[in-house]
């Protein structure tokens, strides 16, 4: 699947740089980013790294995600001298676990410059350590803004050699009632220094920052705040509020998510939900906004190690929140805010992986869920929560997939011999119905009881939101079968259903490549197939008539340019409407003129 670096390609008005070396990045940080597997810069690389190494200020406005750290942490080492051993960057980040993650990636940028230090300072933790760390001569600062200002306070930081400053999640900073400190901050720097100026979001507030303190800045843009994460499969559920938890540990017991964030709205909610959870035997736990941060490290460590699989969490507990192992995000309760929707299902689909978003909602909550498929232009798939025998049949599954290496670990004559006795007990058993009964057991099936009427009201609910949606959405296709899943979202604004494919120009490939692929390998004809757009690396096709489940799994193996297509339905705004014009990342080659163009 995509990573989420595609969602923002390189930029529209000029042809995009498709190496580090063409972009300027000296040689030592061009062996360190291809040492950690970058072969092309990302968009706001392309963008901002020549910018920077060019002295300018930059806004950059980019979310998690995009390479926005190494759009800054590139030139910012390209400024440092590392014979001086005098602080001469410093990055504030809201918070202390982005602090850790910036420092962290600085490092590794910074693996082939000999005599380099990069240190993290951050509240909640002691002040000496970071200090010894500091006079021991670190070019580079990333902390949490309070910290920043108490080291500079105690002169156990100096900022006179600092020559480059970087804000990162600006409005975070601000949300969380850093300004003052950082405008302190920024009043104590040199005048002759660079900013770059980085946040998911451009309010008046952050306008300010740039205007008082950026001098003449370059402005970037790729990724709109509302336009959502492409490689995030996102579904919804009908659950009537009661049955909520009952559906969720379903919903984490046929999870092939190797992690998941389950979100909930308050501090209440967040144990009560996690309490439940770990009750139900499953490795849970929860975070709220007055969970002690060395506690809520602890945390967040454990589900980075996979010691815990699953962790409830308020809004405010999973800000910053950066954990690839996360496969699943819940919306336990909907959000009230469509940006906050965005934030959550931001924590997954991570480092190119993908991920699925599922939202609960309750009968009457739907027009929240309308609410925020209007603003990500996105439509949610509703999915079927699994039923006890979807519980236990992968239960079974993975039961029975531990067969061969339980049975060739031996010592199994105890079991042989109850067996025989069970059997010599009880003539006429079917061995089959005895094994069908021990698994059964195995997996904690107890036979048919109460939980069929949570079945019969989840049943009655996800028929009544299917019968009112008809209604209210007269464009949508025909709902997935109980047990069917989908893989795409649908869009909301009308026209021909989009594909993407994971061939672009960084491929070399052309439109009648495509064609030939979706014509010689789907089956299809040259009229089937509209309007192409090449992108840097993918590729948009418009396909009016759809594709069949057959086409679309030998689609599924084929190969253009050398490199698997990947087909699927293209979850993200259009190209030819305001979202995906917001990122100025697409470079649009239009294709022979047939269909729609
Ligand atoms: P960020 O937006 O800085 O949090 O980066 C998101 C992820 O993308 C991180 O795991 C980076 O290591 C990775 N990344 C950043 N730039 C590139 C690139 N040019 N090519 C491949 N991966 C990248």
């Amino acid at each position: 699947m995509t990573s989420a670096l595609l969602s923002s390609d390189a930029p529209a008005a000029s042809t995009p740089a498709s190496t580090f070396a063409e972009i300027g990045l000296p040689d030592a940080l061009q062996r360190a980013v291809a040492d950690l597997g970058f072969e092309t810069p990302s968009a706001i690389q392309a963008q901002a790294i020549p910018a920077l190494l060019d002295g300018r200020d930059i806004v950059g406005v980019a979310q998690t995600g995009t390479g926005k750290t190494a759009a800054f942490g590139l030139p910012l080492l390209a400024a440092v001298d590392p014979s001086l051993r005098a602080v001469q960057a410093v990055v504030l980040t809201p918070t202390r676990e982005l602090a850790m993650q910036v420092a962290d990636a600085i490092s590794s940028f910074a693996a082939q410059i000999p005599g380099l230090t990069v240190v993290p300072v951050y509240g909640g933790s002691p002040f000496l350590p970071q200090q010894r760390a500091l006079q021991h001569g670190a070019q580079v600062v990333v902390g949490t803004p309070g910290r920043v200002i108490d080291h500079l306070e105690r002169r156990t930081l100096k900022m006179d050699e600092v020559r480059f400053l970087v804000l990162d999640e600006a409005d975070e900073m601000l949300r969380m009632g850093f300004a003052e400190d950082v405008e302190n901050v920024l009043r104590r720097a040199p005048e002759r220094r660079q900013v770059a100026l980085f946040s998911a979001t451009m309010p008046p507030a952050i306008r300010r920052v740039a205007e008082q303190h950026l001098v003449d800045p370059v402005e970037i843009t790729v990724a709109r705040q509302s336009s959502t994460v492409t490689s995030v499969r996102q579904t919804y559920a009908v659950v009537p509020f009661r049955h909520k938890v009952g559906a969720l540990s379903r919903v984490l017991a046929v999870s092939d998510a190797d992690a998941a964030i389950v979100f909930v709205r308050t501090r209440g909610a967040a144990e009560e939900v996690g309490s439940a959870l770990v009750e139900k035997g499953i490795s849970a736990a929860y975070i709220s906004g007055d969970v002690a941060q060395g506690e809520r490290e602890k945390i967040v460590d454990r589900l980075r190690s996979g010691a815990l699989d699953v962790l409830v969490a308020t809004d405010v507990a999973a800000r910053g929140l950066d954990v690839d192992r996360i496969g699943l995000v819940v919306n336990f309760d909907v959000p009230r805010e469509p940006e906050t929707y965005v934030h959550r299902i931001g924590r997954t689909g991570r480092a190119g992986r993908e991920g699925e978003a599922l939202s609960f909602v309750t009968p009457s909550e739907q027009s929240r869920l309308r609410q925020i498929e209007r603003t990500t232009r996105v439509q949610l798939e509703q999915i079927t929560i699994p039923t006890p025998a979807d519980v236990s049949g992968h239960r079974v599954t993975k039961l029975l997939d531990r067969i061969p290496e339980r049975t060739e670990a031996g010592r199994l004559d105890l079991y042989r011999e109850t067996v025989a006795v069970h059997l010599a007990q009880n003539p006429g058993t079917d061995p089959a119905d005895l094994l069908a009964t021990v698994l059964a057991l195995a997996v904690g099936d107890e036979g048919p009881g109460a939980r069929d009427e949570m079945d019969a009201e989840l049943e009655r609910a996800r028929l009544a939101a299917s019968r009112d949606d008809r209604g209210a959405r007269p464009d949508r296709g025909d709902r997935p079968e109980r047990g069917e899943r989908r893989r795409t979202n649908t869009h909301i604004a009308g026209g021909p259903a989009r594909w993407r494919v994971a061939v672009g120009h960084r491929d070399g490939v052309q439109p009648g490549a495509l064609v030939g692929a979706l014509t010689g390998e789907g089956g299809l004809t040259g009229k089937d197939v509209g309007k192409i757009d090449i992108f840097g690396s993918f590729s948009l096709v418009d396909i009016p008539g759809g594709l069949t489940p057959d086409a679309l799994d030998r689609l599924g193996r084929a190969r253009v340019a050398g490199r698997p297509l990947r087909i699927r339905m293209d979850s993200g705004p259009r190209s030819d409407g305001p979202a995906r014009a917001g990122h100025h990342a697409s470079r649009p080659t239009h294709g022979p003129s047939r269909g729609r163009s």
